[in-house]
């Protein structure tokens, strides 16, 4: 079966000449699903009953298998997705108050950078998405949104993986998503862990996507003690980074801080981030920790994440806390796969043995 979201528009063409079709089809079809997003060829009310036979004998609209699905009481809609070769992936969707639709997608099975407090980093890394299948996820999203009259105007790169770490799947997906979906550069953002010469490259793209940095602490041995990509990249080569980003884009950078009671969460951590990056045009997120099940840290309590926001707005840098969406269903990503099928990637020998090795394996594949 081909599916019909990995092609380009070339390739659908050639893939209905092949069929015995006329060249118009493409645009017929390509409208049918990036359009008035139908879920089944049947809904193709303008194509002849044999095309639309020919479509259901060699193609489908898209690859996903939803295995589980979670509803929160703000209404964040979690799912966990099967893929073609038994990997398995979570995207979330996040309504808020002022009409934007969020969804939240992956861009890889598992994550290779062993952040020790992310459910993701906790099961290892099982292998890259195509940009097929990260776009996927998000068209899955709009086609229903759509077809309740609502429409999905926001995407973030901040489920299961890295995806600076997928590059070139991830930012054709950003293509896609800006092309097929009509979603503005604005209103798609990436998420980092802090790959100092991805985030140089992307400053190059010429594109108004937005940035987030996951920077969570100050001190360099202390990052790397929770994120051990830290060991490649330190903190002053990932702001080196992020500096040339500001002044190749004249972006503001979202800085994520997940505030982890007692451990980032001081006046004095607050007194080092305001004097690192005061001056920068950028703004922090602060997130709450979502506890997982290999890291004992606990959520920072707001009155601590008040104060740290106070410490910081003196050296003019400005933050926001951010809601913890779905937190009944642990929305964080890589729980819900955790939740329901474990916490190994997927009985992998391989991968549960880059697990074991945690932060040495993403050392090794960053090479
Ligand atoms: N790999 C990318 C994007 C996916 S993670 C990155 O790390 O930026 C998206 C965000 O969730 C990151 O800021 C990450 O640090 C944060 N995160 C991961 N686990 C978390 C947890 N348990 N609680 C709060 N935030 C978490
Ligand atoms: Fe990977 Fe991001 Fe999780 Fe770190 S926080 S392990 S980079 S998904």
């Amino acid at each position: 079966m081909i599916n019909l979201y990995a092609l380009t528009y070339a390739e659908l063409t050639e893939l209905l000449t092949g069929l015995g079709e006329p060249g118009f089809r493409a645009k017929q079809i390509w409208h049918w699903m990036y359009e008035r997003r139908v879920e089944r060829f049947d809904a193709m009310t303008n194509l002849p009953g044999a095309t639309i036979a020919k479509l259901h004998a060699a193609a489908a609209l898209g690859s996903l298998e939803l295995v589980a699905r979670q509803q929160s009481r703000d209404a964040t809609e979690k799912r966990l997705y099967r893929l073609g070769d038994d990997q398995f992936i979570e995207s979330v969707l996040m309504p808020y108050d002022d009409d934007r639709m969020t969804a939240c997608i992956s861009s890889q099975a598992g994550c290779a950078m062993g952040c020790v407090f992310c459910a993701t980093g906790q099961m290892g890394f099982a292998r890259n998405l195509t940009a097929g299948e990260i776009f996927e996820q998000a068209m899955v999203f709009a086609r229903e949104l759509h077809a309740r009259g609502e429409r999905l105007s926001n995407v973030v790169f901040m489920g299961m993986g890295e995806p600076f770490h997928n590059y070139a799947a991830s930012l054709a997906a950003v293509r896609q998503l800006m092309h097929r979906l009509n979603i503005g550069a604005r209103h798609i953002t990436l998420s980092t862990v802090g790959l100092a010469p991805q985030i140089r490259r992307f400053a190059d793209e010429g594109l108004q996507v937005n940035l987030a940095v996951s920077l969570h602490k100050t001190d360099d041995a202390q990052r790397s003690a929770l994120m051990p990509v830290n060991r490649r990249w330190g903190i002053e080569g990932l702001l080196d980074a992020c500096r040339y980003y500001v002044s190749r884009t004249n972006r503001r950078i979202t800085f994520e801080w997940a505030a982890i009671a007692g451990e980032n969460d001081t006046a004095e951590e607050a007194h080092r981030l305001g004097r690192l990056l005061a001056g920068l045009l950028c703004h922090i997120n602060i997130i709450p920790l979502n506890p997982t099940g290999d890291y004992d840290g606990l959520p920072a309590q707001s009155a601590s994440i008040k104060r740290f926001s106070d410490v910081l707005r003196r050296y003019g840098v400005a933050s926001t806390v951010r809601v913890r969406r779905g937190i009944d269903i642990d929305a964080g990503c890589g729980q819900l796969k955790t939740a329901v099928l474990g916490g190994k990637p997927n009985g992998s020998a391989t991968a549960a043995a880059k697990t074991a090795m945690g932060g040495e394996a993403a050392d090794d594949l960053l090479r």
